[in-house]
């Protein structure tokens, strides 16, 4: 299992991570068996967002002498009530919720306290007004949470978050079908027929802007939905009409600016070792591009997708990550420190290009390598 720094916490998190969708699976006894899997193959991070308390009993008693085997991403804001889930802004409701959580997980703290579900900027101000927030972080100050997150599925909601300075980790659906999707508040627009009805080219800025946004501001970010609740597997259910495999979309997340870890939501053993298989696939296994390349009505044009079909370059560039930090420059803030100590340790560097060309013919996505190696040099100097 590899692990990747989630954004500046300081935690190291594995970068296949595990969703709770599956836990109530076999009258809950699924937990166990899930975490034990986990945790023989290095998965150190799990997701629950969801409030049921018997599932969250369960989490507690699977975690029984073995607590500092995982880093915990529970939610704040899903409470359970009248025998159902609900999201919650009211404070008395937040509160109560945590506590029982707490207590049912057996802990006494959490280190990423989600704060859960928000996809309108109004509901980010309800936040805010109603106290949640502050709530949030006098957790963080007793040390009950150890860092505060949002999950969103909304670009502009989770820039404005991020911006805000008031989170450190943000849970975001990531997939290469809710990229292409502007900004909604409704989730279900995102997989709506209509949506996918006309031409599509080319990633939302906004979510690049978001990835980019959280990469210079050290926010790490968890992924949620990377196979689109299993539609992305599926030619049939796809909006894009063609199948993904399971690492093919684990390594597109997991290749976006500032993504630590793919929340993976298996319902038994056998999807979650499918997920734990990305870490030994090859690397044509994994490759993302000629699925991409073939998506109805859907076009990646001169757009880097970060899929390293240009290598192998003549002078050894990498061009994916040159592209990938020089894309990072183009928040509007300069050239900000880290990219620029990142791009000075890669072995080769924009200036090594001789401009002969062939990586352009290799790209599927007709990039202008030269062009943005040329850009590069500009940028950062070399
Ligand atoms: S330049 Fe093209 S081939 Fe190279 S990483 Fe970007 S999209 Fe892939
Ligand atoms: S054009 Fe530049 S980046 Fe592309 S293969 Fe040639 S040297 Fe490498």
């Amino acid at each position: 299992m590899r692990y990747r720094e989630l954004g500046s916490t300081g935690l190291r998190v594995s970068e296949i991570a595990m969703g709770c969708e599956g836990f109530m699976e076999d009258e809950y006894r699924m937990t166990g068996k899930l975490l034990d899997l986990a945790e023989r193959n290095g998965i150190n991070y799990f997701d629950l967002y969801a409030s049921d308390p018997q599932m969250r009993a369960a989490v507690g008693r699977a975690l029984k002498g073995r607590r500092d085997s995982f880093i915990i991403q529970s939610h704040i804001c899903s409470v359970w009530k009248n025998g159902q889930y609900l999201r919650t802004r009211e404070l008395p409701e937040v509160k109560a919720g945590f506590e029982e959580m707490m207590s049912l997980l057996g802990t006494d703290h959490i280190e990423v306290g989600m704060i859960h579900y928000c996809d309108s900027l109004k509901d980010w101000q309800k936040i805010i007004d109603n106290g949640v927030l502050d709530y949030a972080g006098q957790l963080k100050k007793e040390g009950r949470i150890l860092h505060i997150g949002l999950s969103s599925h909304n670009p502009e909601v989770a820039l404005k978050a991020v911006e805000s300075g008031a989170i450190e980790v943000l849970m975001f659906s990531v997939n290469p079908c809710y990229d292409l999707q502007p900004a909604s508040e409704n989730v279900e627009d995102l997989w709506a027929d209509q949506a996918y009805e006309h031409q599509l080219t080319n990633m939302d800025p906004q979510r690049q802007r978001l990835y980019e946004v959280c990469q210079e501001k050290g926010i790490g970010i968890t992924v949620m939905k990377p196979f689109g609740g299993g539609d992305l597997l599926d030619a049939a259910l796809s909006p894009a009409g063609a199948a993904m495999t399971v690492n093919q979309c684990i390594h597109y997340c997991l290749t976006r600016p500032a993504v630590a870890c793919v929340n993976c939501g298996a319902h038994s053993p056998q999807q979650l070792l499918e997920c734990i298989a990305y870490e030994d696939a090859s690397d044509s296994d994994r490759d993302y591009a000629q699925v991409l390349s073939s998506f109805n009505g859907i076009r990646w044009e001169g757009h880097c997708m970060y899929c390293n079909h240009c290598l192998p370059c003549v002078s050894h560039i990498n061009i994916a990550d040159v592209t990938r930090f020089l894309n990072l420059t183009k928040t509007g803030n300069g050239v900000p420190e880290t990219v620029r100590e990142h791009y000075r340790v890669l072995e080769q560097h924009a200036s090594d290009c001789i401009q002969c060309g062939a990586c352009e013919n290799r790209c599927p996505f007709h990039v202008q390598i030269r062009q943005n190696m040329q850009e590069a040099v500009k940028v950062f100097g070399y």
